[in-house]
């Protein structure tokens, strides 16, 4: 048994000292899967980090113990804890390109893991290597054992880290997010994997993810984590069944899918509290839906409930339970509402963008002179039509084309790669045009990016980044009539006034994603690409990014070009989906033929691939 016995570690930050765990408790037995799940912020990756000791400098463990199977890791010297480490208690991380050494062959690196922690050395450890590398499924392991791991995909590198963890016979594995940077199909497989060694070794995993899908496919037990506390652990199966604490129910309420077309998500409002103040009753308080007047005055402890499941909720303290008295549960979905003119209803689902043929081509350039010696085919002849009012989906793996796709269409590689074939909106072709025509095109085709972030200049204010594109492109605006828009702007994607005044570092991922959509908006598009804008967010976020965005279009009929790899968010929002592989779109049509009944190999497995979860009826 692993155990975590009342937790806390604090960090000694330039705001204070944050409390990132707050009295955390968990055990874990071999042959167990146990999920920690929360997002970002909630102290599940410091959990592990603490339970490693391997904490950030400015971190302490400030109280209580780690025992495994009944031995006191926080007491050991320094020493002894190597021992543990990567020896007893295993781990993963999310990257395996930062986890590996870049300058030595995988081979070295899995030996050295062998010989550190086993018996084993020489010919044999290199055998042992050999065999591990088959075990984690790696074609031809007597040859790839002499490679470096940049000849290795991510998924690759991915299997090679476990097979290094596992070769040190741990009796518990640590995995922090360990799929999270990999495409899904290999998700698929590496997940099946760690399935299929904790079976064969009896190995206890401890899972740590933000992603709920995977946890129940996963997990026999969850702990969700909020502001540095666990506040509901449960069987998986009844926790995903019926959800105890308020914001476990809003989480799992909050995950698009086909089941909500139609409706609103349901966001939560406001963020996380900051973990420098002094809490002094329920840290959830200013974010529930269905808080009591003395939640904000008295903490909830981690309670017992119904034998099996604990919860950190003052509707579930001892003797408190009178239904009666409880407020009601949130009504689910709120339907989205369409207030659109006559004018944009009537033109809703007729041809917007009209792509045939399109070919991108990056030169290849090699020698110190950097010529181009051939071209790679990026996207080779892909055709699709958007509709105005509607969203075509474009949906994938990582490098199959589809970004590449949103950005020629946006004019974005113009400079850089050569672009073949027809992007026809309003008749033209964008890729024909020039001067006035092409800025006049920009206006009516706009970018949301990724990471909000990123994309936003961190030196202006809000105002002026807003501003830049109406006097780009609607320089005949007076200024008055600017600070209207932008003040009209602000209040269409949720945002107070006195935002504008504020600079994007100010902001919350969220709230930055709101300012990139109101950059996008400022010149009244006919078109928005949205370029993955919500895999950067968090669940609850995203929902609220996806509500605003669904309701823009009933409000405004904007069409949406939707890159993603996320088929929940396809599957809620989209009404045609195109799916692209290698550079080309291998199937594509409305959304529910192509998810409920695919026709190509690939889209099955790619569709087959994706976790699915088990959500409250
Ligand atoms: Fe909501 Fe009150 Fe429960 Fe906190 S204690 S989750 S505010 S009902």
């Amino acid at each position: 048994m692993l155990e975590i016995k009342d937790i806390k570690v604090e960090l000694d930050a330039e705001a204070g000292i944050v409390k990132a765990i707050d009295g955390m408790r968990l055990t874990l037995a071999r042959g167990e899967t146990f999920a920690l799940v929360g997002e970002s912020g909630c102290g599940k990756s410091m959990t592990a980090l603490a339970l490693m000791r391997l904490l950030p400098e400015n971190g302490y463990i400030t109280q209580g113990d780690v025992l495994v199977d009944g031995q006191d890791v926080l007491a050991l010297p320094e020493s002894g804890m190597r021992a543990v480490r990567g020896g007893r208690i295993g781990m993963i991380f999310q990257e395996p390109s930062t986890s590996l050494n870049p300058v030595m062959k995988v081979g070295a690196q899995l030996i050295e893991a062998i010989e550190t922690h086993t018996e084993l050395r020489g010919e044999a450890a290199r055998l042992k290597a050999i065999d591990w590398l088959r075990k984690v499924g790696i074609p031809e392991p007597e040859r790839r054992i002499d490679d470096y791991p940049f000849r290795m995909s991510g998924g690759q590198k991915q299997r090679v880290m476990i097979a290094m963890t596992l070769a040190a016979e741990p009796d518990y594995l640590v995995a922090d997010e360990p799929t999270t940077a990999l495409d899904v199909t290999i998700q698929a497989q590496v997940l099946d994997l760690l399935k299929q060694l904790q079976a064969e070794h009896g190995l206890g995993l401890l899972l740590i993810t933000h992603d709920l899908a995977v946890v129940s496919g996963m997990a026999h037990r969850v702990a969700l984590m909020y502001a540095g506390q666990i506040i509901e652990v449960a069987p998986a199966a009844e926790f995903f069944a019926a959800p105890k604490h308020p914001y476990a129910q809003a989480l799992l309420r909050a995950l698009p899918d086909a089941t909500r077309r139609g409706q609103s998500l349901s966001a939560i409002a406001g963020t996380v509290p900051p973990l420098s103040q002094a809490f002094t009753g329920c840290r959830f308080a200013p974010r529930c839906e269905r808080a009591m007047a003395d939640c904000a005055s008295t903490l909830p402890e981690l309670w017992a409930h119904g034998g099996t499941r604990e919860v950190r909720c003052l509707l579930y303290a001892p003797g408190r339970i009178n239904t009666a008295q409880l407020p009601p549960e949130p009504q689910l979905h709120k339907p989205v509402v369409a207030s659109a003119s006559d004018a944009t209803n009537a033109a809703r689902g007729t041809l917007l963008l009209d792509v045939q043929s399109l070919r991108v081509r990056f030169p290849i350039r090699k020698g110190l002179l950097q010529r181009p010696h051939g071209y790679f085919d990026a996207v080779d002849q892909v055709s699709f039509q958007v509709r105005h009012g509607q969203t075509l989906a474009l949906v994938g793996e990582s490098g199959c084309g589809k970004t590449t796709s949103g950005k020629a269409i946006v004019q974005l590689l113009r400079d850089i790669a050569v672009i073949d074939g027809r992007a026809e909106l309003g008749g033209k072709n964008l890729f024909d045009l020039s001067g006035p025509d092409l800025q006049a095109a920009r206006r009516d085709i706009q970018i949301i990016f990724q990471d909000p972030f990123a994309s936003l200049n961190p030196r202006m204010r809000v105002f002026d980044i807003l501003e830049e594109g109406l006097l780009a492109l609607q320089p005949d605006m007076d200024a008055a009539a600017r600070r209207h828009r932008l003040e009209q702007l602000a209040d269409q994607v949720g945002l107070r006034k006195d935002a504008l005044a504020r600079y994007p570092h100010e902001f919350s991922g969220g709230q930055r994603q709101r300012i990139a959509i109101a950059r996008a908006l400022a010149v009244r598009p006919q078109l928005i690409v949205c370029d993955e804008p919500t895999s950067a967010l968090d669940v609850s976020v995203q929902a609220q990014i996806l509500n605003l965005l669904r309701d823009l279009q009933a409000e405004l009929g904007i069409a949406y070009l939707f890159i993603t790899h996320n088929i929940g968010v396809v599957e809620y929002i989209a009404d045609h989906v195109a799916v692209m592989r290698a550079g080309k779109i291998v199937e594509q049509g409305a959304c529910e033929s192509v998810l409920n009944q695919p026709q190509d190999a690939y889209t099955r497995r790619l569709i087959e691939s994706v976790p699915r979860l088990l959500t409250p009826s």
